[in-house]
C-alpha cells in the first residue's frame, strides 16, 4: 500500500486478529477450542474479555460485568479464585448470584452470528483453515470473531465447538 495514501475511515477502530486470539497462538483446532471453552467460562463468571485468548497463564485483560473494573486476570485465577473471590473492590459477594443471573442469555442475537451447533462450528473451524491456507486476512478475523468474540451464547459455543472435534 502506498504510505501516503489516507486509511479507510470506515476502520476508526482498527481490529486485529489480536482482539480474539493472542498473536502467539497458532488458530489450530485446539487451540481454538481451548479459548472457547476460556471465553465461555469467564463470560459464564461475570467477566468480559477485552483482548484475545493469551493462554491460560497469560495476563488476560478484562472487565468485570458485576462491578465494572478492568485489569489483567489470567484463566487460571478465575477458575481457581471462583467462586470465593474476583478482584479486590468487587461488590459484595452476597450480590453475585443475582448480578450474574441478569447477565445471563438464552441465545446468540449478535450482529456477527456465532455458531452454536457442531455442524455450524465445524463450518466456522473450516472457513479459518481455509482462509489461513489462501492468506486471506479478512476472512481469518472474520473467522476468529465469530467463534472467539464475546457472546451471550458462549457456553453453548464452546460446547458445540467440542462437539464438533470429536
Ligand atoms: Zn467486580
Ligand atoms: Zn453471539
Amino acid at each position: 500500500m502506498n504510505p501516503t495514501e489516507p486509511q479507510p475511515s470506515a476502520v476508526s477502530h482498527p481490529v486485529s486478529r489480536a482482539a480474539y486470539l493472542a498473536d502467539h497462538l497458532e488458530p489450530t483446532q485446539s487451540a481454538l477450542a481451548e479459548a472457547a471453552q476460556a471465553v465461555a467460562t469467564t463470560t459464564a463468571a461475570g467477566w468480559h474479555p477485552l483482548t484475545g485468548y493469551p493462554g491460560r497463564d497469560e495476563p488476560w485483560q478484562m472487565r468485570c460485568l458485576l462491578c465494572g473494573w478492568e485489569g489483567p486476570r489470567t484463566y487460571s485465577q478465575v477458575l481457581c479464585s471462583l467462586p470465593n473471590f474476583r478482584h479486590p473492590g468487587c461488590i459484595p459477594q452476597s450480590q453475585w448470584t443475582d448480578k450474574l443471573a441478569q447477565l445471563v442469555s438464552a441465545g446468540c442475537r449478535c450482529v456477527i452470528a456465532h455458531p452454536t451447533t457442531p455442524s455450524e462450528a465445524a463450518d466456522v473451524v473450516e472457513g479459518i483453515r481455509y482462509a489461513r491456507q489462501v492468506g486471506d486476512g479478512t476472512g481469518l478475523l472474520l473467522g476468529l470473531a465469530r467463534l472467539l468474540g464475546p457472546c451471550p451464547a458462549s457456553a453453548n459455543r464452546a460446547h458445540a465447538l467440542a462437539q464438533s472435534s470429536r
